[in-house]
């Protein structure tokens, strides 16, 4: 992991690289671009992916209190009225340029943001909900909104989720998705957009207990990023003031990350109460309580929401990762991303387009490719090759050279160390599954050995 973020990387060279490699592209790009949209390429994609398996594999899979959910982007209207979201739709808001916080235009003394002074933008009446019909008939019947954030799906189907899965509280719902906010600023790549994927947790507990879950949580959520790559101290916990809470919650910390435009919110953890879940009942007229075996009381949860985005954690990944090195009279781009995060997890590289030797090249590729995200490189040195996959962040190339006709072994070579070691190729999946697993290089297969010999790169 590198120690040199931030000084070593700043947005452009983020933007340029994720532009040049494929990583990300501006959304319509021919026609100019949409304003403040994204689009996810070839490796973008894997790495995005990558992220939200990481959260789902920790947050569910290997948990016993959680469970996932899916809920579908349109929801009721009423939801929203619920929610809080809807309040408001016709006020004349301004928006401070630089602590995004929104202020209806009347209750206003002076022209700059009451919290931190900052420049305002032009009143306007606004609501942050995107708006589109449902139905052939654009009226007010057929008003929906698309959602802008994914939490109200969990909440509408607490007592579904409670009577199907018999979980007994404490107990979460998980979900991976995507929200809109016709947001008024927007920038800083894909830190602040109009359509982002949230991963959020709605983590139900007795009322009495919510404060020790809150601090469990924080815990939580913060070596969640430190395990998968994000430097320790490019992390900050930031509570909020009684001032700026929600509406709905009691608490809330965000965790900062140092992005190259300076401190700003990765994920905020919020304690919600039982705002939404006792919202809800009263606007659905359905009984959202929970019967508590050991009382034999009623109790409404208390919620405490872990809220990511997607797209936040996948620019901290990247920018955390990117380091340059000098290299001869170069430098070298390495993206040192966490094994579990990277695009692709190895490259096969031939040392030339020539017969047998593509044969055995393609055959491991193969191989391996029923295991992992691989690629196959077989243009210019392998030197040059070898810098490539630096710059997305492989951590590991497999060379098949003119040796390994013979020996059938290979080498591999390291993304960090730049070291190599040559295995038999019986033994290179498992051995790739170990490294991948965080075992030292140098611990090796039976019939392996360390390759000096090859330790050289053009
Ligand atoms: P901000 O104050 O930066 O606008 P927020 O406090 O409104 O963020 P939350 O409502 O807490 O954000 O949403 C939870 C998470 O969803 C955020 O921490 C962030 O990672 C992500 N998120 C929210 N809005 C956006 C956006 N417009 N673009 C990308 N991600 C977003």
């Amino acid at each position: 992991m590198t120690e040199n973020t931030p000084s070593k990387v700043n947005m452009e060279k983020i933007v340029s690289l994720s532009r040049r490699r494929g990583f990300i592209f501006p959304s319509s790009e021919i026609y100019g671009g949409l304003s403040s949209c994204w689009d996810y390429g070839p490796l973008g994609v894997e790495l995005k992916r990558n992220v939200k398996e990481a959260w789902w594999r920790t947050m569910v899979q290997q948990r016993d209190d959680m469970v996932g959910m899916d809920a579908s982007i349109l929801m009721h209207p009423k939801t929203w009225e619920a929610s809080g979201h809807l309040s408001g739709f016709s006020d004349p808001l301004v928006e401070c340029k630089s602590c995004h916080q929104r202020w209806r235009a009347d209750d206003l003394e002076g022209d700059r943001c009451p919290s931190c002074g900052g420049e305002l933008t032009e009143p306007r009446l606004f609501n942050l909900m995107f708006k589109t019909f449902m139905g052939p008939v654009e009226d007010d019947a057929g008003v929906v909104y698309l959602r802008p954030e994914t939490a109200q799906g969990m909440f509408v189907n607490f007592q579904n989720v409670l009577n199907t899965t018999r979980k007994r509280l404490p107990f979460g719902i998980a979900q991976i998705g995507k929200s809109f906010r016709n947001e008024i600023t927007t920038g800083n790549f894909i830190f602040r957009s109009r359509e982002f994927e949230q991963m959020e947790i709605e983590f139900f507990v007795k009322p009495g207990t919510d404060e020790e879950w809150f601090d469990y949580w924080l815990e939580e959520r913060l070596n969640w990023y430190v395990k998968f790559g994000v430097n320790r101290e490019h992390l900050r916990l930031r509570e909020h003031g009684k001032e700026e809470l929600s509406h709905y919650s009691r608490r809330t910390v965000d965790i900062n990350y140092l992005f190259p435009m300076g401190w700003s919110e990765l994920e905020g953890i919020a304690n919600r109460g039982d705002f939404d879940l006792t919202q809800h009942a009263s606007f659905s007229g359905k009984d959202l309580s929970y019967f508590d075996e050991e009382t034999k009381e009623h109790i409404v949860p208390y919620v405490i929401e872990p809220s990511a985005g997607v797209d936040r954690p996948v620019l901290a990944f990247l920018c955390d990762a990117y380091d340059e090195e000098p290299d001869k009279d170069d430098i070298r781009v390495v993206l040192r991303f966490h094994p579990a995060i990277a695009p692709y997890k190895a490259a096969v590289l031939p040392l030339s387009r020539r017969q047998p030797l593509v044969e055995m090249a393609s055959e491991i590729y193969a191989g391996l490719r029923q295991c992992w995200t691989v690629t196959y490189d077989d243009a210019q040195s392998v030197g040059r090759r070898y810098r490539r996959q630096d710059e997305i962040g492989t951590p590991f190339c497999v060379t098949v050279d003119f040796k390994s006709l013979e020996d059938h072994q290979v080498t591999i070579r390291e993304r960090d160390s730049m070291n190599q070691i040559r295995v038999p190729v019986g033994e290179l999946q498992n051995t790739l599954q170990a490294k991948l697993d965080g075992e030292d290089l140098f611990v090796l297969p039976p019939g392996g050995q360390i390759w000096l010999e090859a330790n050289k790169e053009e």
